[in-house]
């Protein structure tokens, strides 16, 4: 038997899941994460590690890690870190905006607060980062899979998006070599699953596994919830039903529109299409608890559109699919009947995914044939139904959704290559 081995690292704790060649899980563990900080990350990996069974542990033949996207840090040459990590929702980047748009092309991804790229720039012009020592600049993924493998510095480029690495020509461009100090250097950077290098020898002996254990390139933690399902071919896409409405759409062509903070991630000869709505599933939370939306769901008619037209926000403010900062929440009139409320929500959120698929394709992506749905909401059978009707194409319960697992089979994919 062999098992190959993920690890999810996400902003509230870390995952790791084992799995055998069929695909099926034979291990697991989770552990909160107390703090977001490299020893926090380490203990976690190493805590996590020790609960696989030693009987998976030592025929482990691949492991790869996924890490949230855009937390970042600079190490030594030993791989110490020498600053606290920058994490993804650090907004202190917001500082140099400017002087990223006049060196970026013009709504460049990486123009905002949370890119990689931004918090590199700001690290190094705030004297944060000392840049008299050579130092590596490397993403959560890069550094914990770093521990594993002991070469300084790869990446992948699907993290190495929001850091500038441009996926159609795998390469960093000029503008942004230009711009970086030249004692920083920038993550070598390979498609997620390229095996890096075997364990090193002190921790495969620590855990006892197998010495030719292959470490391979890793991704970020959303992209790794989307290789947990089955969706593969264009047109197939991952609505995460959430707190939030996230939709990613396989497709033949790369879009972006920064209007709509629509990006696409390489994916194989394919691109992963993404749009994220601030509308979802916690003003459903705002208004029920999770029984009573089972409860109130199973009475609701899936076949009868509402007349109901809601834009459930929690605050002012969308980006996708109606790029409108000011945007007000809609949540008015409320009927006396809490099932025709809750109807009127459900369809009103189908509504704006529909339009977020909409918005991609007119963006030019591969038309949508086929939704895997994820998330807290992915549950709720009437809710499918209600999104069946207003999408127009399958809607299917995703079987996976553990990030942890996408990353398992992106190591057995890289295992097996
Ligand atoms: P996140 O990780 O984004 O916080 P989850 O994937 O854990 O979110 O999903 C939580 C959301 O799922 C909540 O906002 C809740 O409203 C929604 N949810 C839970 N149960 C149901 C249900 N039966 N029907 C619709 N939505 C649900």
């Amino acid at each position: 038997m062999v098992f190959d081995l993920g690890f999810d690292f996400g902003t509230s704790g870390a995952r790791a899941i084992a799995i055998d060649r069929s695909g099926t899980i034979v291990a697991g563990a989770q552990t909160p994460l107390s703090a977001q900080t490299p020893e926090g990350w380490r203990d976690a990996l190493f805590f996590l590690l020790e609960q696989i069974p030693i009987a998976v542990r030592s025929q482990v033949r691949a492991v790869a890690i996924d890490g949230t996207s855009s937390t970042c840090l600079a190490c030594d040459r030993a791989g110490t870190t020498i600053a606290p990590p920058i994490l993804y929702n650090d907004r202190r980047a917001a500082a140099i905006l400017d002087r990223l748009r006049a060196i970026a092309p013009p709504n460049h991804l990486t123009i905002s607060a949370s890119s990689s790229l931004a918090k590199l720039l700001w690290a190094c012009d705030s004297g944060y980062f000392a840049q008299n020592t050579p130092l590596y600049f490397l993403h959560q993924a890069d550094w914990i899979a770093f521990l594993l493998h002991g070469q300084l510095a790869i990446g992948d480029y699907h993290n190495a998006l929001k850091l500038g690495y441009d996926p159609e020509t795998l390469c960093y461009p000029d503008w942004l070599l230009d711009a970086v100090p030249g004692t920083i250097q920038l993550p070598e950077t390979v498609a997620p699953g390229t095996k890096i290098a075997k364990i090193r020898k002190k921790i495969g002996d620590r855990f006892r596994l197998p010495p030719d254990c292959a470490i391979v390139a890793g991704t970020t933690d959303s992209i790794a919830a989307f290789l947990a399902s089955p969706a593969r071919q264009p047109g197939e896409a991952v609505t995460s039903l959430g707190s939030t409405l996230v939709l990613k759409l396989l497709s033949r062509t790369r879009i972006d529109d920064a209007r709509f903070g629509i990006y696409s991630h390489r994916f194989g000869d394919l691109w992963l299409a993404g749009g994220a709505s601030n509308a979802g599933g916690a003003v459903l939370r705002q208004f029920f608890g999770d029984r009573q939306l089972t409860e109130l769901s199973e009475r609701i008619d899936p076949n009868r559109a509402s007349p109901l037209d809601y834009y459930p926000l929690l605050e002012p403010g969308e980006r996708f699919p109606v790029n409108d900062p000011e945007l007000a929440p809609r949540l008015a009139p409320r009927p006396e009947s809490d099932v025709e409320f809750l109807h009127g929500l459900l369809e009103s959120l189908a509504r704006i995914e529909a339009r977020g698929y909409q918005c991609l394709q007119t963006s030019g992506a591969t038309p949508l044939a086929r939704v895997y749905s994820a998330g807290g909401g992915a549950q709720n059978p009437t809710w499918s139904a209600i999104r069946r009707r207003c999408l127009g194409v399958e809607v299917v319960t995703s079987p996976q959704t553990e990030a942890a697992y996408g990353t398992a089979l992106l190591a057995a994919s890289g295992a097996g290559s």
